[in-house]
């Protein structure tokens, strides 16, 4: 039998449509050509709307590099930020202002909760920071930031507020204007459902005043002053995007407008339900408090007696990749992404997998049992 590649079920990067992979399979064009920039220029705007963003930067990188452009064009080295963490990707965002010489205080909690609303105001009632940082969904964790609450806590205190939105924009409302948020980085193989390779930065008004202040910043690939001229007119050079993943991810764009924001949403909110109650009727747990849980990914404590490693390479002989526990978690749970352009058929045949190898690895289940109780959500929701 010909062996297909595994169905990518990771946080990342996610199962690629059909017209996206033939969109990016196009001969590539010169980056100044008009019929590219005019493709740019209705990607950047597509994103604009869904952001609710005044300015954004697209260009070549990944989520950590859009992280740094964040704080770098906004934070000067010395200054003071907050960093609400939920796991692996808030620390990385303090290790991020520790390499540019900010000073940041991370905030931490036991891994799958969320920092309570109120210690965030304790500590921004009792010092004046330049920048609160916000995890939105944390990969490590499964667990999701009220964005919206913490927003209301960013303008009462007048502190500038940034939101990693790696593994939750266009799967999880993230409107700037509505919640008050100046800057969100993210990324283009979460739930936009590309190739990796893209580093994407939308931002405020007041955030691009905020870089207009600091004068000069400690990067040159990274400024967005570099980059902005170039969002405007695609047709100018300052270094050269990554032309198939740029077309690639206007018809991602395409597909998340032409589904409508509130039904892709919706959408991912079914999806999660749906899974969860499949791995629920055969007894797994989730790593992550229920009143924190993200739509976008789940964060599965293993059974007494299942092992890691062997469970994992189970699912790729059942052609489903998941992912391991990182941070806290690693080598106790494990990750099942459920993001981007995805339907019930995937859930079905990743919990038919989960079965299977939970079977192989002594950890009987009746066959069908999660599967069953999947579609049914999926049906009643
Ligand atoms: C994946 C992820 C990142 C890192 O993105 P890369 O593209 O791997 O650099 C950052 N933050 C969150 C929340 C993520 O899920």
């Amino acid at each position: 039998m010909i062996k297909q590649a595994p169905l990518v079920m990771i946080p990342g990067p996610t199962p690629v449509a059909e017209s996206i992979r033939q969109a990016m399979a196009i001969q590539t064009y010169g980056h100044t050509y008009s019929g590219f920039v005019a493709i740019y220029k209705e990607c950047l705007t597509g994103l604009k709307q869904i952001f609710q963003a005044d300015h954004i930067i697209v260009t070549g990188g990944a989520g950590t590099l859009a992280m740094e452009m964040g704080l770098l064009n906004t934070v000067r080295a010395g200054e003071a930020v907050l960093v609400v963490s939920h796991g692996v990707f808030g620390d990385r965002f303090g290790l991020i202002a520790k390499a540019l010489g900010i000073h940041a205080e991370v905030l931490t909690c036991p891994a799958g909760q969320v920092v309570p609303l109120t210690l965030i105001e304790e500590k921004l009632q009792a010092k004046n920071y330049k920048a609160i940082i916000v995890t939105h969904v944390d990969t490590s964790t499964g667990a999701m930031a009220g964005i919206r609450a913490i927003g209301q806590l960013a303008h009462k205190f007048n502190t500038l507020y940034i939101v990693d939105g790696v593994c939750a924009s266009a799967a999880v409302p993230e409107p700037m204007r509505d919640f008050g948020i100046d800057v969100i980085v993210t990324t283009c193989q979460k739930a936009f459902g590309t190739p990796p390779g893209l580093t994407m930065v939308a931002f405020s008004e007041r955030a691009l005043q905020r870089r207009e202040e600091l004068g000069n910043v400690p990067g040159y690939y990274s400024d967005w002053k570099n980059w902005l001229p170039i969002m405007e007119n695609p047709g100018l050079y300052f270094s050269t995007p990554p032309v198939n993943l740029i077309v690639a991810l206007q018809e991602a764009v395409k597909i998340v407008l032409a589904e409508g924001l509130e039904e892709r949403y919706s959408r991912h909110n079914r999806i999660a339900a749906s899974i969860r109650a499949g791995l629920a009727a055969i007894g797994l747990e989730l790593a992550t408090a229920q009143e924190a849980l993200a739509p976008t990914l789940s964060v599965i404590k293993y059974p007494e007696g299942v092992e890691d490693t062997a469970f994992r390479a189970n699912m790729e002989q059942y052609d489903v990749f998941v992912a391991g526990g990182i941070g806290a978690l690693k080598g106790k749970a494990f990750r099942i992404g459920h993001m981007g352009n995805i339907c019930i058929n995937e859930i079905v045949l990743t919990l038919y997998a989960i079965e299977r190898s939970l079977c192989a690895g002594g950890y009987p289940v009746i066959p069908g049992a999660a599967v069953g109780e999947a579609w049914k959500t999926w049906q009643c929701y």
